[in-house]
């Protein structure tokens, strides 16, 4: 406590120097979900989720800060505009499941700041696998599971974390879904009961589309990894998902986020595949800040990890230090 309070005393005062130094620029921030802060502590892939009450204590530090908090169109606008000398921000949520709704939408709107949503529409639909979601809450909710015929005990939140992590790494490749069947067949989990815990529906997303402060953007239908498709499966990704939005809530959605987001997973190729699907921007997860002339079919946009709890922390990726520090550890 004494070591976070001094490092919020030093990194601060820095930061505010910094930022005068700095000068105009943009910072794209993203996550997945969220969570109440006593629920958080016990969850497996707890990483996954920003805790709610420190959304809201970085929102309120950002009004203060004079940081606008704005839409992707809105930071497009500013990046292509020579004049522009302002400071913002947006927030985007990937993939979407009902605490979007439930939680997020709340507190963004009593801060009156906008939310980006890029909708993965097979959630929605039904049709993406959300087994990193169902392997988290079998775990959560048992006291001992079987993988492959031997038991797994969990007592402690630890070692729930720990199994998580085990059989995630296990079973990340071409295809999860298939050792999920396997584990929920075993487990007796009901696959279709575990989705709709989880997903958000279109009537969530109905109520939401209405919403001044909400932006809809895709994020394919299936949640595919668009450098490993040929162009016309990345294509059907890209384009159905812009297409099944549009039906399905009466918008034009014009921005889209790229599943995973790294330099591995998508590249020039599919920059072009996304301008050829009718979008005006589309975004990759490479750490980094927003600047005059930005190309738009890369734009960078800097995870919030769930255990990153400080505002402290934050200014890190508002300075841009985190970018700087990924491109020379060679994360990109
Ligand atoms: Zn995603």
């Amino acid at each position: 406590m004494i070591a976070t309070r001094a490092s919020r005393a030093l990194t601060l005062p820095l930061a505010q120097a910094a930022h005068r130094m700095l000068g105009p620029r943009g910072c794209l921030l993203t996550f997945h979900r969220a969570a109440p802060a006593k629920f958080w502590e016990k969850l497996p892939n707890r990483d996954f989720y920003l805790d709610i009450e420190f959304i809201d204590r970085l929102l309120a530090h950002l009004a203060a800060q004079k940081w606008d908090v704005v839409t992707i169109g809105e930071a497009l606008r500013r990046s292509g505009s020579a004049g522009d000398n302002s400071r913002y921000v947006n927030f985007s949520i990937d993939d979407c499941y009902r605490d979007a709704f439930d939680l997020v939408a709340p507190v963004f709107r009593r801060h009156n700041a906008p939310l980006t949503l890029f909708v993965t529409t097979g959630i929605p639909d039904g049709t993406a696998s959300l087994w990193p979601i169902g392997l988290e809450y079998t775990l959560l909710e048992r006291d001992e599971v079987l993988l492959d015929g031997q038991v797994i005990r969990l007592s402690k939140p630890e070692q729930r974390r720990a199994t998580y992590q085990r059989i995630a790494a296990k079973w990340d490749g071409p295809d999860p879904s298939r050792y999920y069947a396997a584990f929920c067949a075993e487990n007796r989990v009901d696959m279709d009961a575990m989705h709709w815990a989880h997903a958000i529906t279109w009537e969530m997303l109905e109520v939401l589309a209405h919403d001044r402060l909400i932006e809809i953007g895709a994020h394919t239908v299936s949640h595919a990894r668009i450098s490993s498709l040929t162009s016309e499966q990345a294509l059907a990704e890209l384009e159905g998902s812009r297409l099944r939005l549009n039906e399905r809530l009466g918008i034009n959605v014009q921005h889209f986020a790229f599943p995973y987001g790294r330099s591995g997973d998508c590249g020039p190729r599919d920059f072009a595949l996304a301008r050829e699907a009718g979008f005006l921007s589309a975004a990759t997860t490479r750490k980094g800040l927003v600047r005059g002339g930005q190309d738009r079919f890369s734009l960078p946009r800097n995870t919030v990890n769930g255990s990153h709890r400080s505002v402290a922390a934050m200014e890190m990726h508002l300075l841009g230090l985190t970018g700087i520090a990924a491109r020379i550890a060679g994360r990109v």
